[in-house]
């Protein structure tokens, strides 16, 4: 059995570990990865800008090494450029050797993953308009840091990565702007409640926040010098680029079916128009659970998923069950607040069409009577839910405490398809060193139902 993988990231790496569980060594498993450095891993970026890893060359999900099984072969700088699925044959270009080779297969993974969209504008070719993703990336990013000249930053994109380089950047005392076109920073992420107390604390963190804005221009002769809005001009030593991606599969156009903006389209077994091809991770979209619809949702945590899925019926003729979906699930720190969201939420539904209701909850996470300095926060929860059933179908908790572990508790309650009733008693600790006698999601969902908790 020879199985070809595409892509050395998150549902690359998951492909090879899922093929030696299941089939050790009666598989032979060839990994063709465009670029040189195996499998940066993107997500550890924000850490390494932060001087908190060992190394930016360990900041990866794998090594070659770490697969010396004769029958793993990882192939960097080696590019496929074309599909022949009648003869089951990929065409292979070696960068190294500048040789064009061709590669037979019995089973084909994608995860050829998705490039940052760089805004097609006037000055985009100037100097320093870098992108946020990839080992090659980091490396420049982190060059700038160290940069005294850089005082000026100017992040494009107030998602989860725009607000990563935001905060690095402030956090090194850098004059730093933050742009988006949506009305609030993190607005795909989070609901207008926890949006505002977010852009509070980045504003009090010397982070000035600009949304509802279009950019029309990248000024400067040969560097950029500034960023041209129709809110004024933003004067700007280094741009970042982080407003959203496209995927990598302008290759396959003519062979893999893909949709109108370029993802890949697969079946509910994750499988492509064409035979023993089987396509996983950014590349694609997302079964979402709450949704009942594939979406976009970009997280290592789903091309994992993916893969495990496709080489768990890898060999079958017809896979006896679906693949069962994501929720989509992500964290992130913001200065002293972190927040965790899960499933649905008001934007993200509006996009998929998905009516549901919303309600947001406040309060301590711990009793009154313990005081802030004693470790108690204020607590914030907001929960999505269907109207007329109660499912839940999204929320997020943020705090200064930690408290992202229960928007994993939210993820699988989420997953599970349970209602508020279910949650508002499900059985939690209560230690009043943690939390109070009824702990935060059962009040969060109390709520909800009308309660007064
Ligand atoms: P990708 O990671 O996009 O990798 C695709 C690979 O395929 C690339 O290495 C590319 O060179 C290669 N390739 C493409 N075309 C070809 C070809 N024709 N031939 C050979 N090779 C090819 N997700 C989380 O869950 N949690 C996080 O905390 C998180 N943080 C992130 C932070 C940042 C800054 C970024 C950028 C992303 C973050 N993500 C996070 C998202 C996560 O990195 C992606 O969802 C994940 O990497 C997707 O994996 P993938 O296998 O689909 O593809």
């Amino acid at each position: 059995k020879k199985v070809a993988i595409i892509g050395a990231s998150h549902g690359g790496h998951q492909s090879i570990l899922e093929l030696l569980t299941r089939y050790g060594k009666d598989v032979d498993i060839t990994l063709f990865e465009a670029g040189d450095f195996i499998s940066f891993m993107s997500c550890g970026m924000e850490l390494y800008l932060q001087d908190k890893v060992t190394d930016v060359t360990d900041v990866r999900n794998f090594r070659p090494e770490n697969f010396p099984q004769e029958n793993v072969h990882i192939l960097a700088n080696h590019e496929v450029t074309q599909i022949d699925a009648d003869n089951k044959k990929l065409t292979v270009v070696d960068h190294i050797k500048e040789a064009t080779n061709e590669f037979t297969y019995d089973k084909l993974i994608l995860s050829s993953g998705v490039t940052p969209n760089a805004l097609p504008l006037p000055g985009k070719e100037l100097e320093n308009i870098f992108l946020m993703r990839g080992y090659d990336w980091a490396r420049k990013i982190k060059a700038k840091l160290e940069d005294d000249s850089v005082q000026n930053v100017t992040v494009i994109g107030t998602g989860y990565i725009g607000i990563e380089a935001a905060q690095v950047f402030a956090e090194a005392g850098r004059n730093v702007t933050i742009i988006d076109v949506i009305d609030r920073p993190l607005g795909t992420y989070l609901d207008q409640e926890m949006t505002d107390i977010l852009r509070a604390e980045l504003e009090e963190h010397g982070v000035h926040v600009v949304t509802g804005a279009k950019i029309s221009e990248f000024s400067g002769s040969t560097s950029v010098t500034a960023v041209k809005t129709d809110q004024g001009d933003f004067p700007s030593d280094l741009v970042i680029e982080a407003a959203g991606v496209k995927p990598n599969t302008a290759w396959l156009t003519g062979t893999v079916e893909l949709d109108q903006r370029g993802w890949i389209v697969t079946d509910e077994y994750l499988r492509t128009n064409l035979p023993d091809v089987s396509a996983v991770g950014d590349a694609t979209l997302a079964l979402s659970i709450p949704a009942g619809k594939k979406m976009p949702i970009a997280l290592a945590t789903v091309a994992r998923r993916e893969a495990r899925y496709v080489v768990e019926h890898l060999f079958e003729e017809k896979p006896n069950v679906p693949f069962k979906g994501v929720v989509g699930s992500s964290a992130l720190s913001v200065f002293d607040y972190q927040f965790a969201a899960t499933g649905l939420n008001e934007f993200s539904a509006g996009r998929a069409g998905i009516p549901l209701k919303t309600d947001f909850y406040q309060d301590t996470l711990r009793p009154k009577y313990v005081p802030v300095e004693q470790g108690n926060s204020d607590v914030y929860v907001k929960l999505a839910y269907d109207e007329q059933t109660h499912q839940l179908l999204g929320g997020a908790v943020l705090s200064k405490a930690a408290i992202t572990a229960q928007g994993n508790t939210l993820a699988l309650a989420v997953a599970q398809q349970l209602t508020l009733e279910d949650l508002a008693d499900s059985d939690f600790f209560f230690q009043p060193g943690f939390d109070r006698q009824w702990s935060l999601l059962n009040l969060a969902a109390q709520h909800a139902l009308g309660e007064e908790p």
